[in-house]
């Protein structure tokens, strides 16, 4: 037995595979049975060994098959905002007039709300509790303090965009 570390031509992943010969290997690769265990790309070389020994005719399976769908990009987290690098696309676009949408649809349901800020959880509280009518609020709470709220059966929702406070709007 011999182990070669192996290569796929798509994605780079290395791996290692077990033959019986280095003839063995050649063969299952011509006939395409090594699979990249992480993307199941066929078209593979050994990872370290020098590429001049690759044999006769195999010169025409080496070319490097092309991705159709390339990944998407990556958000780079910055300072806490996320961010594309693809910001023209036509799905931005499509995303960017659902984010107005969902702000309209958000400025309307709060229309009636009054805006609470830090003291939520305890207005949220003293309406579930019967200590004070109940009425529509909005305000800002820790993550953890929405889910003890939540857990004590108070209806809270998260709101899908972030609100700018009354007070630092002017
Ligand atoms: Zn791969």
């Amino acid at each position: 037995m011999i182990v070669f570390d192996l290569k796929c031509y798509g994605y780079g992943h290395v791996f290692e595979g077990w033959f019986g010969s280095s003839a063995d290997y050649e063969k299952q690769r011509a006939g395409g049975m090594i699979a990249c265990p992480m993307c199941g790309d066929t078209q593979v070389r050994k990872a370290v060994m020098s590429p001049a020994v690759s044999p006769k005719s195999n010169q025409k399976q080496a070319q490097r098959p092309v991705k159709a769908n390339l990944p998407a990009p990556v958000p780079v987290e910055e300072r806490g905002v996320t961010v594309s690098n693809a910001p023209s696309s036509a799905e931005m676009e499509k995303m960017r007039s659902i984010i107005n949408t969902l702000a309209q649809v958000q400025a309307r349901v709060l229309e009636k709300s009054e805006w609470v800020g830090r003291a939520f959880a305890d207005r949220a509280r003293a309406m579930h509790y019967g200590e004070e009518p109940h009425k529509q609020i909005h305000g800002e709470v820790a993550s953890g303090e929405a889910r003890a709220l939540i857990e004590e059966g108070v209806e809270v929702a998260p709101l899908p965009l972030p609100v700018v406070p009354p007070e630092i709007q002017n």
